[in-house]
């Protein structure tokens, strides 16, 4: 795999798409390569249920995450349906040095502000077949209440526009097509 961050050997991966679109279910099965690692965000929204402390999210209170702002702890951080996000900076810059390919599931405010503080980070990001099949995707996930995915649905459109400013789009239909365009594009043999 090419080496796309200047002084670094590792690569940066940006993965973005709408909720339900399908971003950590790939991740997940990319971070199964041991050259794979997956950033593990800061936020404030309350756990789902079978979420883990320090697993899928660092878990913080608003003022905690204010915190983490001040000391510049973050890459980059966001406010998304109505929760704050933030990617943290210490491992993102660890596994780059260690020549591991570091994949931010990120939402689309969140990769604008990196792709322009790492201009060679590799952008993806993941669209659902059509609008019908997301919002039956965000209901069989069983995670959100209904109001949260009426929101979600709402900000998928706003998303989708920012598409194109994405090095690679991949329509997540059937996830074993998706996850080989994804290998592909990452170089990562399977
Ligand atoms: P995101 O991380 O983008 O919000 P998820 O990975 O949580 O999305 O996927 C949303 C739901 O859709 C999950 O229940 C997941 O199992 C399912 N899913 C993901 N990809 C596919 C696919 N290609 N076909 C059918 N269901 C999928
Ligand atoms: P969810 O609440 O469904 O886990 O995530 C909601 C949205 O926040 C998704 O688009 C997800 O990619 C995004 N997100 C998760 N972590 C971060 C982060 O660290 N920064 C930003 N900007 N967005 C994030």
């Amino acid at each position: 795999m090419s080496n796309n961050n200047g002084n670094t050997g590792g690569e940066l991966v940006i993965i973005s798409g709408p909720s339900g679109s399908g971003k950590t279910t790939i991740c997940k099965e990319l971070a199964k390569d041991p050259r794979v690692k997956i950033s593990v965000s800061v936020t404030t929204r309350a756990p789902r249920d079978r979420e883990v402390d320090g697993r899928d999210y660092h878990f913080v209170s608003e003022p905690e995450f204010e915190e983490k702002i001040r000391e510049g702890c973050f890459v980059e951080h966001a406010r998304y349906s109505g929760t704050l996000y933030g990617t943290p900076r210490q491992p993102l810059e660890k596994a780059l040095e260690e020549g591991l390919t570091y994949l931010l599931e990120i939402d689309v405010q969140g990769a604008l502000q990196v792709m322009e503080k790492y201009p060679n980070a590799v952008s993806i990001f993941i669209l659902p077949p059509d609008e019908d099949v997301l919002k039956k995707r965000l209901i069989g996930r069983n995670t959100d209440k209904d109001r949260d995915i009426a929101e979600r649905l709402n900000l998928a459109k706003e998303e989708l526009r920012f598409s194109s400013h994405y090095r690679y789009q991949v329509v997540n239909d059937r996830l074993e097509v998706a996850l080989e365009e994804v290998y592909k594009i990452l170089e990562l043999k399977r």
